[in-house]
């Protein structure tokens, strides 16, 4: 196959780019270097069978002729990082809507199959707990910034189902949990390369409100796995929502004593209110955890890697980021 990867130079993108040459595919990673990295692509870029397109996903054109050939597409290109989503929320909208739309298409057009990347934010403050693909989605207010990147990745799903239904476009949605790795950035808030990366530094570990809040980390390496496992199978996947994450939960306070114990720090744990961590437009999410079943039935998906297997790579990259 030839796929191709929008946001391909990105955390995600750039390790199933990765998996995708390693199991002998060819890919064309499009992305605008906004919050991508091309040195993520050193190893792919290197080898045969890959290109790389810098452009933004809302020029229909560009995204015309990077899909020219494709098998499939991977739609990753999006605004992330809750630090960007609620300085700018009118970037999020356009970039996540509009260029998804663009992409979504382009890809009707060719009839290219098409895997779309949501997020489990769109379960916002949803109480019931663990989140399964047919709940209601329930995010907030629009006054608030935060939800600008729910909102946008829900009307992402609806756009894209209803032409699986109307048009017969082949489309499989995953909403991803809290995907952490080598490569990921901490500086828009992304909080186990933030905390791993003071924790190395020696500085005090920033752990927001009093850390009770609970999150799940599932390792990209079994993302891509799951990618993986939907490519193959995208025809009979179309028209399907699956959770993707690792339903083992943990406290951010939980998060940060073992990011100390794995690194041999001897930082402190500095609590930090969320009004003093975030700008105006925040409202934080207490609980998320992913419901996995119709994953596991779908695509036979498990989660294999560990936290601490997490730790250590998240580790490894930022001692060694040539290697990552
Ligand atoms: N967080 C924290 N310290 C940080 C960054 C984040 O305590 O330096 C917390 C944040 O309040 C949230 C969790 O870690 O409860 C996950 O944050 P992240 O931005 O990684 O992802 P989210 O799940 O909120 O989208």
């Amino acid at each position: 196959m030839k796929v191709l990867v929008t946001g391909g130079a990105g955390f995600i993108g750039s390790h199933l780019c990765d998996a995708l040459l390693d199991a002998g595919h060819e890919i064309v990673a499009l992305d605008d270097l906004s919050t991508g990295n091309l040195a993520n692509l050193t190893g792919a870029l290197a080898r045969r069978g890959s290109r790389f397109v810098h452009g933004d996903i809302r020029d229909a054109l560009l995204v015309e002729r990077s899909m020219e050939g494709c098998d499939a597409v991977v739609h990753l290109a999006a605004r992330i990082g809750l630090r960007i989503i609620v300085e700018s929320p009118f970037d999020t909208l356009d970039v996540n809507a509009r260029g998804t739309e663009s992409v979504v298409q382009v890809a009707l057009k060719r009839k290219t199959p098409i895997l779309i990347t949501s997020t489990s934010e769109v379960y916002g403050h949803s109480t019931k707990i663990p989140s399964n693909e047919g709940d209601p989605i329930c995010f907030g207010s629009p006054t608030v910034g935060r939800w600008s990147y729910a909102c946008a990745k829900a009307y992402d799903e609806f756009y894209s189902l209803a032409l699986q239904r109307e048009r017969a476009l082949p489309v499989v949605v995953v909403r991803l949990f809290n995907t952490v790795g080598a490569r990921q950035s901490g500086r828009y808030g992304m909080v186990v390369p933030r905390l791993t990366a003071q924790a190395l530094a020696g500085e005090p570990l920033t752990v927001y409100g009093d850390g009770t809040q609970t999150r799940c980390f599932c390792s990209v390496r079994d993302v891509t796995d799951a990618f993986m496992s939907i490519l193959r199978d995208i025809g009979a996947l179309a028209g399907e929502v699956l959770n993707i994450g690792n339903p083992r939960e943990m406290t951010i306070l939980d998060l940060a004593k073992r990011i100390l114990e794995r690194t041999g720090s001897k930082s402190t744990i500095e609590f930090v209110p969320f009004e003093r961590a975030y700008p105006q437009g925040f409202e934080e999410i207490m609980r998320r955890v992913p419901d996995i079943a119709k994953a596991r039935r779908a695509i036979s998906f498990e989660p294999k890697v560990g936290l601490d297997e997490i730790l250590d790579d998240v580790i490894a990259g930022i001692r060694a980021p040539a290697h990552r």
